[in-house]
C-alpha cells in the first residue's frame, strides 16, 4: 500500500476542491462517486439547487488554488436583494457596500470545472462507485459498482459525500457518535423564468430577486443563458398556501396570480415545470466527532444546513481551505493530529452557521417586506460607513469576510440587542438620521467588553 494514499468520497463541489488541494500537496488522491460521470451523461440535478450564491469564503478558497480567474466567467454578480411586493412594485436592498456582491453560479458547470481540475492535477476519478460501508479498524471501504462489489484499503478517507453521507452512516454505528437532523416544515421546487423572446434577461440580472410572503417565498437567481432559476419555498402541508394544496393547474394559477403575479407573467412553462419537477426537502444535519481512525467528514457530510444564508457550499470550501492550512503546518505524517485540530477548530463555527441559516429564513420570507426592517438595515449601513471597523453588519461578517462564523454570530447577537433598543424609539422613522451614532458604537464597545 502506498504511503498517503487518500480516498475522497464524493466528486461534488467539496470533494473535488479538496482533491485539488490534496494534489497540490503532492499526495496520491482517488475520488469515488456513486453517480455516473457527468461528462458522459447530462448533468442530473435530482431536484438539488441548480444555481447557488458564491461569496467571499468560497472565492478565497478558490483563489488559493489559482481557480478564481477560471470560475469568474461562470458567475454573475448580484449586488443586493430586489424585493417584489404583491402589486408588482420592487425595492432594492444592497447586500453591502457599492462594489460588494454575491455571485450566482450554476452547480453543474462549476462542479464539472472542479472535477476536471482535480483530474488534470492527477487525481483518479471513479464514477458509479457507491460507498456502502467503511470498517474503521481496517480502513476498508466497500463499494457497489456496476461490476459488483469492490473493496479498498486507503490510508486516509475523506468523506465529502453530502448530506446523506455513507461515511457518516458508518460512523453512526460507532460508540459515542452524536448525531442530530431536522427537516424543516418547508420544501422547495425549482422553476424557470426564461430569457425574453429577444434573448435578454427578463429582470435585473445583478440582483437576487425575492418575493417574500410571510410564511413562504419565491426567489430567483440569474443564469449565464439569461434565464433565472426560481426556487419556490412553501410549507409541505397545513397552511392556506402549501405544496399539498396545489393539486392541479387551477390551484397553481390561483396561488401565482395572487402572490407572485409579476413573476407569473414571465413563466410560460410554469404549469409543466411545477408538476414535473421534484419537490425537495430541506434538512439541517449536525454531528460529532467528524473523525474515526483515519477518516474525516467535511462539507455537507459533517454539517448540512438549510440554504437561507447561502453558505453551505461556501462553508464547505472554507473547510477545504482550513484543512489544507493544517496539513501545510503539521505535515502529512500525522493525520490524526491534523484531523483532531480541524474538528476542534471548525465545529463551533459550523454550528454557528447552521443556526444562522435557520434564523435567516424568517428574515428572507418575512422581514425584508417590512419597512422597519429596511430602516434598520439603513441605520446599520450608516453605522458601517461611519465606523467601518467597529460596526460590520452581520450579513457582511458572514458573507464578505472570513471572520469565524462563531465570532460573527456572537457579534451579531450583541448588535441585534442594541438595534432592538434603537428601533424601539416610536419616532425612529423621522429621527434615524439624527441619531447619536457615536453613542451606539460606544454601547457596542461596552457590550463586547462585558
Ligand atoms: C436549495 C438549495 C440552495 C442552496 N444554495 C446555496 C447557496 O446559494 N450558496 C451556498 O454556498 N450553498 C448553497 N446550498 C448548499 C450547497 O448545495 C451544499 O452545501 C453543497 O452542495 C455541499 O457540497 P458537498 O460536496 O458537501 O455535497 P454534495 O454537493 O451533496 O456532493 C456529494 C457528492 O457525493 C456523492 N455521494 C453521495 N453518496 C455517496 C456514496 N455513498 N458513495 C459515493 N459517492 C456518494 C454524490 O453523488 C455527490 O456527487 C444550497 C442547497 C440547497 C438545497
Amino acid at each position: 500500500m502506498k504511503k498517503n494514499n487518500i480516498t475522497v468520497l464524493g466528486a461534488g463541489l467539496i470533494g473535488s476542491l479538496m482533491a485539488i488541494y490534496l494534489k497540490r500537496q503532492g499526495l496520491d488522491v482517488s475520488i469515488y462517486d456513486k453517480r455516473p460521470d457527468k461528462r458522459k451523461t447530462p448533468y442530473f440535478e435530482g431536484g438539488r439547487s441548480i444555481n447557488m450564491a458564491l461569496s467571499h469564503r468560497g472565492w478565497k478558497a478558490l483563489e488559493q488554488v489559482g481557480l478564481k480567474e477560471k470560475v469568474l466567467p461562470l458567475a454573475i454578480p448580484m449586488y443586493g436583494r430586489r424585493v417584489h411586493d404583491e402589486h408588482g412594485g420592487t425595492t432594492f436592498i444592497p447586500y453591502g457596500k457599492a462594489n460588494q456582491a454575491i455571485y450566482s453560479i450554476s452547480r453543474g458547470k462549476f462542479n464539472q470545472l472542479l472535477a476536471e481540475e482535480a483530474e488534470r492535477l492527477g487525481a483518479n476519478l471513479h464514477f458509479e462507485y457507491k460507498c456502502v460501508d467503511v470498517d474503521f479498524r481496517s480502513n476498508e471501504i466497500t463499494f457497489e459498482t456496476p461490476k459488483g462489489e469492490e473493496k479498498l484499503t486507503p490510508n486516509v478517507i475523506i468523506g465529502a459525500d453530502g448530506a446523506y453521507s455513507s461515511l457518516r452512516m458508518a460512523m453512526q454505528k460507532q460508540i459515542r457518535f452524536n448525531y442530530k437532523q431536522e427537516y424543516i416544515s418547508h420544501g422547495y421546487k425549482e422553476l424557470t423564468i426564461p430569457a425574453t423572446p429577444e434573448g435578454e434577461f427578463a429582470m435585473d440580472p445583478n440582483a437576487l430577486h425575492i418575493w417574500p410572503r410571510g410564511k413562504f417565498m419565491l426567489i430567483a437567481l440569474p443564469n449565464p443563458d439569461k434565464s433565472f432559476t426560481c426556487t419556490l419555498f412553501l410549507p409541505f402541508e397545513g397552511t392556506k398556501v402549501c405544496f399539498d394544496k396545489i393539486t392541479d393547474e387551477d390551484d397553481l394559477e390561483t396561488v401565482f396570480r395572487a402572490y407572485f403575479d409579476d413573476a407569473f407573467q414571465l413563466m410560460p412553462d410554469l404549469k409543466t415545470e411545477f408538476f414535473k419537477n421534484p419537490t425537495a426537502a430541506l434538512v439541517n444535519v449536525e454531528c460529532y466527532p467528524w473523525v474515526q481512525g483515519n477518516s474525516l467528514l467535511i462539507g455537507d457530510a459533517s454539517h448540512a444546513m438549510v440554504p437561507f444564508y447561502g453558505q453551505g457550499m461556501n462553508c464547505g470550501f472554507e473547510d477545504c481551505y482550513i484543512l489544507n492550512g493544517l496539513i501545510e503546518k503539521l505535515g502529512t505524517n500525522a493525520w490524526d493530529l491534523v484531523f483532531e485540530k480541524f474538528q476542534k477548530k471548525r465545529k463551533i463555527d459550523t454550528d454557528a452557521i447552521c443556526q444562522l441559516a435557520m434564523e435567516n429564513f424568517v428574515e428572507m420570507r418575512d422581514s425584508v417586506a417590512d419597512p422597519k426592517f429596511l430602516l434598520r438595515k439603513k441605520i446599520e449601513a450608516k453605522l458601517h460607513d461611519l465606523y467601518p471597523n467597529d460596526w460590520i453588519p452581520l450579513y457582511s461578517m458572514v458573507t464578505f469576510s472570513d471572520m469565524s462564523y462563531a465570532e460573527a454570530y456572537a457579534q451579531g447577537k450583541l448588535q441585534e440587542a442594541i438595534m432592538d433598543k434603537v428601533m424601539a424609539d416610536p419616532l425612529i422613522t423621522e429621527n434615524w438620521n439624527k441619531l447619536d451614532y457615536e453613542d451606539i458604537i460606544n454601547q457596542m464597545e461596552i457590550a463586547k467588553a462585558v
